[in-house]
């Protein structure tokens, strides 16, 4: 798979983004995983520099005032998430495809920029109360950021025509079977 195009997943937090990306970056497709910068605190085994570099809140508004981000939210009060434009001149260097997971604005605004080198893929879980379930199974969040979290999925979940393609993450087999013929097709194209 030759490299320089764009996949982009965005989703309501729980919706299964994480799991569809590691299962696609474990295929052999080239893509190199953006890193994105974010304020919030390492959750579980994560590592600074493996699924996020993580930052003070003044090293990140540093990096805003230096016009380091090609795009950043604050997607959550007060914890805030951008793609550096390094991160994605490391990936193309390297030949590589990108993936993003991030949220539904920053995505639709990759998107924007890139128009037919990105595919936006939306993954939609099957509804509000599942999210939830997922977010407390995954045990990894306190029951006031998951809640945080649920309050803002309906919005989210309305930015869902923004995107190229929809993914309902039901069960999961059948997304992961989805989610890959829908990105091999896209970068043989
Ligand atoms: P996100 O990255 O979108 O926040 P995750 O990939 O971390 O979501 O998934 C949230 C939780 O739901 C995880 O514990 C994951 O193992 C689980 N999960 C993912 N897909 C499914 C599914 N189809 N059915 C049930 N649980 C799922
Ligand atoms: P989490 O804290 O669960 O890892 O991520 C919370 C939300 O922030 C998710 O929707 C995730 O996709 C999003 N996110 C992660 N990185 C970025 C980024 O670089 N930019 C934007 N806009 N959102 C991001």
């Amino acid at each position: 798979m030759s490299g320089g195009k764009l996949v982009i997943f965005s989703a309501p937090s729980g919706a299964g983004k994480t799991t569809i990306v590691r299962h696609l970056l474990s295929l052999g497709l080239n893509f190199g995983f953006s890193i994105s910068a974010t304020t919030r605190k390492p959750r579980g085994a994560e590592q600074n520099g493996k699924e996020y570099y993580f930052l003070s809140a003044e090293e990140f508004k540093e990096k805003v005032d230096r016009d380091e981000f090609l795009e950043w939210e604050e997607v959550y009060p007060g914890c805030c998430y951008g793609t550096l434009k390094s991160e994605v001149d490391r990936i193309f260097k390297n030949g590589q495809n990108i993936l993003f997971d991030i949220d539904v604005v920053g995505g639709s605004n990759i998107k924007k920029v890139y128009g037919d080198k990105a595919l936006a893929v939306f993954i939609q879980a099957p509804s509000v109360d599942e999210l939830e379930k997922r977010l407390m199974n995954r045990s990894t969040d306190h029951p006031e950021i998951i809640q945080e979290r649920i309050a803002k999925a309906e919005l989210e979940m309305s930015f869902a025509h923004l995107f190229d393609i929809v993914i309902v993450n039901d069960k999961l087999t059948d997304a992961l079977a989805e989610t890959e013929e829908k990105v091999r097709k896209f970068l043989e194209a």
